[in-house]
């Protein structure tokens, strides 16, 4: 057995076949002229045909939005005046994989120009581009492929875009050679509830069939695993399974409450809650709405999308975080600067330079909302830097009419002066995830940085727990929404600095529960005081996992 490891996200274990995702296709700088135009412009003709056949076919096979996401696509293949137009640039002499990249570049240039619906329509025209130039490069097509089985996706990367329109009924778990645990990609996976394993560097050599053992836990996929490997996933099924019979809110040993939230990104997240037990959404990244979206959204549209969310939520609390666009989650109608380091740019609140409109229209939407269902919204604002720009939120959220403001600490600034930023707000979230990335200088989305990223660094670890005492002090809630807060040996620690709840994608919810239930606030107290006292962060780690409950270790493979 050969067995390839990475960085596991989520603690699920499942086995099936590969299917893999293809890249964008890059056209060669130096491709002949075809001898025979008139032959190129049928071939391109027909391979236009072909992607439409395919597409139809796809969503043929679909339902609800992905079926009219591929429907719409596969008429634009189809379209006359697009395959028109592609076939005369080739019989009066032009490459045929450049000639559809020029004719679907001038109509993506008109359809965004025209704004609303047809704006939404240039992405299908860009993937049916980029469908129509593999086939002419002899490669398969970008994207996941329709799965006719239940499979495990296996990709160089995938957009967050790609993973948004995934098939659920037949993605079993997801293996990724690049990225890392905190890259977008993995965090959309997480939060579906899917095992997955990044940066598996070695994972370019799996191909389609092959069947493969994901163990998020550990972070490793075993190519054909033998009996006693498949045994060991359906087991840790059953246990994580077992777990989740435990329905109760969150809360030490001896009665310590920690509040057990869920991380969502759109209003069918919001949806799925309805039967799940958790206490309420501690981050709601609304940019997930608008990954696609070529124009800014509408009052009215973003009211509509807020209220379904806080109908299905009810009486639980749910925490809007502000649109945190850029550095690796672009919106297409913001961030057109051409930016150096995005990450350090015009990103999240910052936009409030820019396009302050956008804000105000979302916290106008948000108060709407509220408004129509009768919820109390918490609003909180991302990559925020300074006591001044805590302040101009919470003002301007107040002004809307939200109750309950909040920011995110996510730039060690804010977590050195937690205390002066809480006298303006009434809660304060810490994103772990750019915390990280802020605090060690290291991209999050760079794998092979993963040992500056690793959430047990005692700089981090240091700030997270400055900003818990911050929050004590003032009597006001402190919680964690980074990934940190979904790593069951993590939350011990962090319930222990004086964490007040703890958000995560909703799989990982059962472990962290269980995790909390079997330790006292005594013994979670010993595990930060233990990982705070390490130098290093594999020391954190150890000293930490080396106090948890031995059952606790065993059942979740820790
Ligand atoms: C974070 O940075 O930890 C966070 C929760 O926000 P995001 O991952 O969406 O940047
Ligand atoms: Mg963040």
């Amino acid at each position: 057995m050969r067995v390839l490891t990475g960085v596991g996200v989520g603690r699920g274990a499942v086995v099936g076949p590969v299917a893999r995702a293809y890249p964008v296709p890059v056209v060669p700088a130096d491709l002949p002229v075809p001898a025979d135009p008139e032959a190129a412009a049928v071939e391109l003709s027909a391979a236009f045909a072909a992607v439409a056949a395919t597409l139809h076919a796809r969503a043929d096979a679909a339902t609800g939005t992905l079926h009219e996401v591929l429907s719409a696509t596969a008429l634009m293949a189809a379209d006359p005046s697009l395959v028109g137009a592609a076939t005369a640039k080739v019989r009066a002499g032009a490459v045929p994989a450049r000639a559809v990249g020029e004719v679907a570049g001038q109509f993506i240039d008109l359809f965004t120009a025209a704004g609303g619906y047809m704006a939404e329509r240039a992405t299908d025209l860009a993937s049916v581009r980029d469908r129509v130039v593999a086939r002419l490069l002899g490669l398969p097509e970008p994207g996941v492929p329709a799965l006719g089985r239940p499979s495990v996706v296996v990709a160089e990367d995938l957009s967050p875009a790609d993973t948004a329109v995934l098939d659920l009924d037949k993605v079993l778990g997801i293996v990724i050679e690049r990225g890392g645990r905190t890259s977008h990609t993995a965090i959309i996976a997480g939060q579906l509830g899917l095992p997955c394993v990044v940066r598996a560097t070695d994972a370019a050599g799996l191909e389609d069939g092959d069947v493969v053992a994901v163990d998020a836990a550990r972070g490793t996929v075993t190519v054909d695993p033998d009996e006693a490997v498949v045994a060991a996933a359906q087991t840790r099924r059953a246990a994580l399974a077992a777990l989740a019979a435990d329905t109760g809110d969150g809360a030490t040993a001896d009665g310590h409450p920690v509040q057990l939230l869920a991380n969502i990104g759109t209003a069918q997240d919001a949806a799925r809650l309805e039967d799940v037990a958790v206490q309420g959404v501690g981050l709601f990244r609304t940019e997930v709405l608008f990954l696609g979206a070529q124009t800014a959204p509408a009052l009215e549209d973003q009211t509509t999308t807020y209220a379904h969310a806080l109908s299905a939520l009810g009486e639980r609390k749910i925490v809007f975080r502000t649109l945190d666009a850029g550095a690796d989650k672009p919106l297409a109608f913001v961030n057109q600067l051409d930016e150096e380091n995005p990450a350090l740019g015009i990103r999240a609140y910052r936009l409030v330079r820019t396009a302050p409109e956008l804000l105000h229209t979302q916290l106008a939407a948000i108060a709407a909302a509220a408004e129509q269902t009768g919820g109390r919204p918490w609003v909180m604002a991302p990559m925020v830097a300074t006591v001044e720009e805590a302040a101009e939120f919470a003002a301007s959220a107040r002004a809307a009419g939200i109750g309950t403001v909040g920011v995110m600490v996510e730039i060690p600034a804010v977590a050195l002066r937690a205390a002066d930023v809480l006298a303006h707000v009434d809660f304060v979230s810490i994103g772990t995830n750019d915390l990280a990335q802020y605090t060690m200088a290291a991209d999050r989305l760079r794998g092979e940085l993963a040992d500056l990223l690793d959430i047990w660094q005692p700089a981090v670890l240091d700030l997270v727990a400055g900003t818990a005492a911050a929050g004590l002090a003032a009597g006001k809630p402190v919680g964690v929404c980074g990934e940190s807060a979904a790593d069951p040996v993590m939350a011990l620690a962090l319930a222990g600095m004086g964490i007040t709840s703890l958000s995560m994608a909703p799989a990982a919810l059962a472990g962290v529960r269980y995790s909390l239930r079997s330790h006292s606030l005594e013994a979670c107290r010993a595990i930060a005081a233990a990982a705070r006292a390490a130098r290093t962060a594999p020391e954190a780690r150890a000293a930490a996992l080396a106090l948890v409950a031995p059952e606790v270790r065993e059942a979740l493979a820790l």
